[in-house]
C-alpha cells in the first residue's frame, strides 16, 4: 500500500486531533502534508512538530505570525493565512485527500477548491453539503472525486451501502441519541444554560455540534447532508432516536432487509473507514461488548418541542437557499446562546425568522449562498 498523504482543515478541533490520532496509529501509510487551524497556535506547534507538514495555514495574520515566531527553528515550512492560505492549502498537489475538519460554512470554497484539484474529500464538515450539496455533489462526480463521509452516521450509511445498489434503498433510518435533553418539554428546556447543553450523554464533540445535538438541529443538517450523498429525498430519511448511540444508522432496502453499522461512539472509527476505504484497517480503540451494551431501544422525535428539527425538514423540502438561510441563522444563534446573550428555546425563534423573512434563490451559486448567509445571520440577529 502507498502512503496516502492527507491535508486536514480544521486540525485543532475534536475531529481534526482525532483524525491525527487515526495518522498516529498508521505509521508509513499515511502522511500529514498540511494543517490548517483557526487561532490554536499553541496545538498548531505541536501538531507540526509532530506531524512535520510542509504547509500550516491560521485563520488570520496575526495568528500566523504568531505560528511562523514559534516554529522558526524549523526549516521549510510555508505558513499562510486566512480564506486565501486554506484555498492553497485545498488545491496543494502535495495532497491526496482533504479532510474537512472545520466547523460551519467557511468550508464551502476549500472543499470546491480540492475537488477541483482532484482530491478525495474526507468530509466532517457537513455545513457544506447542507449549503452548496447540489454544487459539490455534480462536481465531484464530473472530476471522478470521492466524497467520503466522516459524520457517523453518514459513515455508518455508506458502510451500510457497500455491494447494493443505491436505486434499491426504500429508506434510511438516521439514528440520532437525542441529546442531553431527550424527553424534556419546552418549560424545562428554557432556562438551560450552555454548560447544560454542552453535558452531551455519549459522543465528545466540539462546542457548536454539541449545541446542534442538544436542540436536534443538528439531526435536521444531517438529514439535507444524506439526502445530497446518497441521493435520496429528505422524507425518505426517517429520523430514529435512539439514545444508547450503538446502531449508528441504516439503511432499508426494497426486500425489507436493514442493514445498519454498530460500534461504540468513537469518531476515529469512521474517520479511519474513510481513510483507508474502500480497505479497512485495525484501529486501536475500545471494541463493542454485545453482552454489555444491554438493550437498545428506538423512538420518534418529538418536533414539536425540538423545532429545529421541523424547521431543517421545511428547508430541506424547500431547497434552494433555505438551508444556507436555516444554517447560518443557526450559526449565530448557537454563537449568541453560547455567550449567553440568548436562551436555548430562542434559538428557534431566531432560525424561523431568518427563514420568514429571508430573500429564496432556487438554485444558488456559491456567491449567492455566500450572500445568502450574510443576510441570514443578519436577520437572525434583528
Ligand atoms: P471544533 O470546533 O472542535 O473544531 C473546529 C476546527 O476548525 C478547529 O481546528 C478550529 O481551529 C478550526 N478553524 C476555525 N476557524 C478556522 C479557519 N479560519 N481556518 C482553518 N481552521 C479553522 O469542531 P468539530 O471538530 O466538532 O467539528 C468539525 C466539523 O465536523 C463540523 O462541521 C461538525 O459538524 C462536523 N462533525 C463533528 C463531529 C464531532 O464528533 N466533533 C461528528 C460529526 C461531524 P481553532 O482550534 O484554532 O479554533
Amino acid at each position: 500500500m502507498s502512503e496516502k498523504k492527507i491535508a486536514v482543515l480544521g486540525s485543532t478541533g475534536s475531529i481534526g486531533t482525532q483524525t491525527l490520532e487515526v495518522v498516529r496509529q498508521n505509521p508509513g501509510k499515511l502522511k500529514v502534508t498540511a494543517l490548517s487551524a483557526g487561532k490554536n497556535t499553541t496545538l498548531m506547534e505541536k501538531q507540526i512538530r509532530e506531524f512535520k507538514p510542509q504547509l500550516a495555514v491560521m485563520g488570520d495574520e496575526d495568528a500566523a505570525a504568531d505560528l511562523r515566531s514559534r516554529i522558526a527553528d524549523l526549516d521549510g515550512i510555508k505558513v499562510l493565512s486566512g480564506m486565501e492560505g486554506n484555498l492553497e492549502m485545498a488545491s496543494d498537489p502535495g495532497s491526496d485527500v482533504l479532510v474537512t475538519a472545520i466547523v460551519g460554512m467557511i468550508g464551502i470554497r476549500p472543499t470546491i477548491a480540492a475537488i477541483e484539484a482532484g482530491k478525495d474529500i474526507a468530509l466532517a464538515n457537513k455545513e457544506t453539503l447542507v449549503c452548496a450539496g447540489h454544487i459539490i455533489m455534480p462536481l465531484a462526480a464530473s472530476k471522478g472525486v470521492k466524497i467520503l463521509p466522516v459524520d457517523s452516521e453518514h459513515s455508518a450509511i455508506f458502510q451500510s451501502l457497500q455491494g447494493s445498489p443505491k436505486e434499491r434503498i426504500s429508506r434510511i433510518i438516521l439514528t440520532c441519541s437525542g441529546g442531553p435533553f431527550r424527553g424534556m418539554k419546552a418549560d424545562q428546556l428554557k432556562d438551560k444554560t450552555p454548560e447544560d447543553a454542552l453535558k452531551h450523554p455519549n459522543w465528545n464533540m466540539g462546542k457548536k455540534i454539541t449545541i446542534d445535538s442538544a436542540t436536534l438541529v443538528n439531526k435536521g443538517l444531517e438529514v439535507m447532508e444524506a439526502s445530497h450523498l446518497f441521493g435520496v429525498e429528505c422524507d425518505r430519511i426517517c429520523v430514529t432516536i435512539h439514545p444508547q448511540s450503538v446502531l449508528h444508522s441504516a439503511v432499508e432496502y426494497v426486500d425489507g432487509a436493514l442493514i445498519g453499522q454498530m460500534g461504540t461512539p468513537d469518531m476515529k472509527l469512521p474517520i479511519n473507514y474513510a481513510l483507508f476505504y474502500p480497505d479497512r484497517m485495525p484501529l486501536d480503540s475500545p471494541k463493542l461488548d454485545l453482552f454489555g451494551t444491554g438493550a437498545l431501544t428506538f423512538e420518534k422525535p418529538d418536533t414539536e418541542t425540538f423545532r429545529g428539527l421541523a424547521l431543517a425538514l421545511d428547508a430541506a423540502r424547500k431547497g434552494g437557499t433555505m438551508p444556507t438561510v436555516f444554517n447560518a441563522a443557526n450559526e449565530e444563534a448557537v454563537a449568541k446562546f453560547l455567550d449567553h446573550r440568548i436562551g436555548f428555546l430562542e434559538i428557534y425563534d431566531e432560525i424561523e425568522k431568518a427563514m420568514n423573512g429571508c430573500r429564496f434563490i432556487e438554485n444558488p451559486t456559491v456567491s449567492e449562498i455566500l450572500e445568502t448567509e450574510v443576510l441570514a445571520r443578519e436577520l437572525a440577529g434583528k
